[in-house]
């Protein structure tokens, strides 16, 4: 009966180590890849947000009293006829 018990504890056990353990090793992969990458110059590098010096990207968005949605003011009209812009 106990070692029924003291079994199933160190199966648990056994798994639950087991998947902490394998979360760590591919954590530690994909940083890897990720810093390899990196040095080598190709690959993905992180996203990083360049704003226009002229503030070109950046637009006012308006919102339109027929549909109620928020665009652009260059995009022009929405396509419906009570659409004022
Ligand atoms: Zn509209």
């Amino acid at each position: 009966m106990f070692t029924k018990i003291l079994l199933t504890v160190a199966v648990v056990a056994l798994i639950w180590f087991g998947f902490a353990f394998f979360r760590r090793v591919s954590a530690d992969n994909r940083r890897r890849d990720v810093r390899r990458d990196v040095r080598q110059g190709g690959g993905k590098e992180p996203p990083v947000f360049r704003p226009d010096p002229d503030g070109a990207g950046v637009q006012d968005l308006i919102k339109c009293p027929a549909c109620s949605t928020w665009r652009s003011a260059k995009l022009g009209s929405c396509g419906r006829g009570e659409c004022p812009y």
